[in-house]
């Protein structure tokens, strides 16, 4: 009977409040310039506006939570980090921290509707709401964090108004900002923050990591390694079953431009996806493995060019590789994914190896 009603007692608890599921995970082999910045969180001494740069998958967002938590755990005994098991850093890293306000993009079609947010851009309403909450005094007290995730992505209206917060940001109040792209940000914003890049990891870290989470067969991860070029995301995704497929469809473009097929192609790239955002993420990663693989191969023809022979094939692939950089630009603009990849594949058959 105890039992039971521990149990009953547990779930009443559970639903009352949600248990965070979500573990704080301090950011891999950053090394001591991070140490540094989270000294400075620790003690309240952080720039106003920080933005944390980074390639797609290097560990933002990891970044930009513990530097959250480093801001509003309250534990006295830890000086150099967040302590990373009080309830405060749970509710950081499950985004329930009351002090803590996250911008971020439509995640899914309620997202978009309810909440009438973009898949694509930040978009000015949400600045100003989250000005009007920053406004009230910290919940618990050790201060405010504003966490805009994807800040590359804001439109101009948005960068125009965050501008007032970065100006006077208040007692305590602290912007964490997150772009793969920072120079997509107004002058007027970049020279209003300071910039913490996020660094590449190690391939024996990577393959480590990427080992120990999802322990796939060693000639994947070799692959996936080679793809992330440091990114931990990036290695994880390339471990996954869809990329996998993805990456089959790139070497088939590449060994067959000839018989290239654009609107089939594109059409293969995004099947399967049945939502406008799991397009778009089909597309850039498919992009992606075409750059990389484009590069690999690259790199392949210049080295055979140090040798006796030259390469006279070089040019197709940087004109590829041009293209994939443009398509990517595209898709960033709104253009649809089909379109996009579609007009990449055509330039791709026209620019063959003939
Ligand atoms: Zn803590």
């Amino acid at each position: 009977v105890s039992a039971h009603w521990q149990r009953e007692g547990k779930r009443a608890a559970a639903a009352a409040e949600p248990a965070p599921a979500v573990r704080l995970a301090p950011p891999l082999g950053q090394g001591v310039l991070l140490a540094a910045w989270v000294a400075r969180a620790r003690a309240l001494r952080l720039p106003h506006a920080v933005v944390v740069e980074g390639a797609r998958g290097s560990g933002k967002t990891t970044v930009l939570q513990w530097l959250a938590a480093a801001l509003l755990c309250p534990s006295e005994l830890d000086t150099e980090g967040p302590c990373g098991v009080c309830r405060t850093c749970l509710r950081v890293a499950a985004d329930l921290h009351p002090d803590l306000h996250v911008i971020t993009r439509a995640q899914d079609e309620d997202d978009h509707k309810q909440e009438k947010k973009s898949f694509y851009v930040l978009k000015v309403g949400q600045i100003r709401a989250a000005q009007d909450r920053l406004t009230r005094s910290p919940v618990e007290g050790r201060a405010r964090v504003l966490v805009i995730a994807d800040a590359d992505t804001m439109e101009e209206e948005a960068q125009n108004a965050l501008l007032k917060t970065l100006e006077e940001p208040g007692r305590d109040t602290f912007l964490l900002l997150e772009a793969a792209r920072p120079e997509q940000l107004l002058p007027t914003v970049r020279s209003r923050v300071q910039r913490l890049r996020v660094l590449p990891l190690a391939d024996a870290v990577l393959a480590e990591e990427i080992r120990r989470r999802i322990a796939p067969p060693p000639q994947r991860l070799e692959a996936a390694v080679a793809l992330a070029a440091g990114s931990l995301g990036l290695g994880l995704l390339a471990g996954t079953e869809r990329v996998v497929q993805l990456h089959d469809l790139v070497r088939a473009v590449l060994a067959t431009t000839q018989g290239l097929r654009p609107v089939a192609t594109a059409r293969a790239v995004l099947a399967g996806a049945d939502e406008r955002r799991h397009e778009l993420e089909q597309a850039r990663t498919f992009l992606w493995l075409l750059r990389a693989e484009l590069r690999a191969q690259g790199y392949g023809l210049a080295a055979s060019a140090a040798g006796s022979y030259p390469a006279p094939q070089t040019e197709p692939w940087t004109s590829w590789l041009e293209l994939t950089l443009a398509a990517e630009r595209d898709l960033d603009l709104l253009i649809p994914p089909e379109q996009v990849l579609t007009a990449c594949l055509v330039g791709f058959v026209a620019r063959g190896l003939g």
